[in-house]
């Protein structure tokens, strides 16, 4: 996956590559560890509606407790049966004989003089990635890790200077979820669109979350379930790098909304700084795009452009890409880039990306700076990257 393959267009083989990155994702190499204790007690969290009534047929529990187990877990946050006061005391020791509801471990948690806080949650295996919460003003997104590491290797990317340990399973992409609304004691769920500080999840922390798709539309389908998290798809954004042939069956499965990372509006520089667009070229992007069912209405899809001095930042970057976007429901988010450890470039100075912003709104189109959040703790775009990996390149 390093190393990107030939450009694919032959209509027809998109199947054969959204298999392809199905069986990566399965590859025992990559997969999650399966959701159970040392002492053989299964986790529920993760499990789909269907699977968690199954694990309850099989210990004799009518179908009905499946939906309040579910009710306990997603709504109230219930970590412990013996808090589940609608279920009588001997089936709530039959449950704990049988099932935990895990939360990953919060191995550190920083919070940066801007409030944004950053959790390193560490894994039954011992794995670990990272989520941040971002609060905004009346609200806030948790940004949540899909894989630790990742393939990709875009050059700007800290997260992509680690190569792939493994997928991440649903159960620790909802509990990233899960584990954040502990820290903030934001349980139970709220009820419809009620607010509460952490209110929008963005997929835009480690890994890439098409390269992972069956664990991250689980995960997802779960946040959304009304009876529990319930947080609506149009809350939810899946950021990408543009796997193009995913972008289409998350579209349509999910519905959430789409951020693209776009970063260069020419060929050769994106060759270069996001090496999968030598498979999917940015016309195939932009048709993807294109094609996206919530772009169909109106619900705009973010392009994300990291401002790299002297590389994509002139006003001629800008009018291409004004000229990519027109006649999409589009926004631009540009983002001064974020510098890390050996870092290969220089943040574009405040006057180009003003001028570059400039450009984009005369065009009519919203084109935020933003705001570079938590850089004190290294929980700003493209920064994560898991210390324990740190720790063992160091040592290597
Ligand atoms: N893999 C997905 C989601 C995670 S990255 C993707 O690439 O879209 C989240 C966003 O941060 C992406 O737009 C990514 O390109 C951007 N990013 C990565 N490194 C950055 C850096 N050093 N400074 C600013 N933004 C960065
Ligand atoms: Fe992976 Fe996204 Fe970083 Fe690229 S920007 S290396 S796709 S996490």
């Amino acid at each position: 996956m390093n190393a990107p393959g030939p450009r694919t267009a032959a209509p027809g083989a998109e199947l054969t590559e959204a298999e392809r990155i199905r069986i990566l994702a399965k590859t025992a190499r990559f997969a999650p560890p399966p959701a159970v204790m040392a002492d053989g007690r299964k986790d529920l969290v993760g499990l789909s509606r269907e699977e968690l009534a199954a694990e309850l047929a099989a210990i004799g529990e009518a179908a009905f407790r499946a939906k309040q187990v579910w009710h306990w877990i997603y709504h109230q946050g219930a970590t412990d049966f013996a808090r589940m006061s609608t279920i009588a005391k001997p089936t709530q020791a039959k449950l704990a004989e049988h099932f935990v509801i895990g939360r990953p471990e919060a191995a550190v948690v920083q919070t940066s003089t801007d409030h944004t806080r950053k959790f390193l949650f560490r894994f039954r295996d011992g794995q670990e990635a990272e989520t941040v919460y971002i609060p905004e003003e009346d609200r806030g997104a948790v940004c949540i890790s899909s894989q630790v590491g990742c393939t990709l290797s875009c050059r700007f990317c800290h997260t992509g200077t680690q190569t792939l340990v493994r997928n991440l399973g649903a159960a620790e992409i909802v509990s990233q979820f899960m584990g954040a609304r502990d820290s903030y004691n934001e349980w139970p769920s709220p009820r419809g669109e009620s607010p509460r500080l952490l209110s929008n999840i963005v997929l835009m922390g480690m890994g890439e979350p098409l390269y992972n798709y069956d664990n991250v539309a689980k995960a997802m389908r779960i946040v959304m379930d009304g009876e529990g998290i319930g947080i609506s798809r149009r809350r939810i954004t899946l950021s990408t790098s543009g796997v193009v042939p995913m972008m289409d069956r998350a579209g349509t499965e999910l519905g959430v909304n789409l951020a693209v990372s776009l970063h260069a509006v020419r060929d050769d520089l994106r060759d270069e700084i996001v090496p999968l667009n030598r498979k999917y070229p940015i016309r195939e992007l932009m048709a993807a795009c294109r094609r996206y069912p919530a772009a169909s209405n109106a619900r705009r899809i973010t392009f994300e452009y990291v401002m790299l001095k002297g590389l994509n930042d002139s006003p001629e970057d800008a009018r291409e890409l004004v000229r990519l976007i027109t006649g999409l429901p589009a926004k631009v988010n540009l983002i001064p880039f974020n510098p890390w450890p050996g870092s290969p470039y220089e943040t574009s100075t405040h006057a180009a990306i003003n001028k570059f912003s400039q450009i984009v709104m005369d065009a009519g189109f919203s084109s935020p700076v933003r705001a570079p959040r938590g850089r004190d703790i290294l929980a700003a775009c493209g920064q994560l990257r898991t210390e324990t990996k740190r720790v063992r390149a160091a040592a290597s």
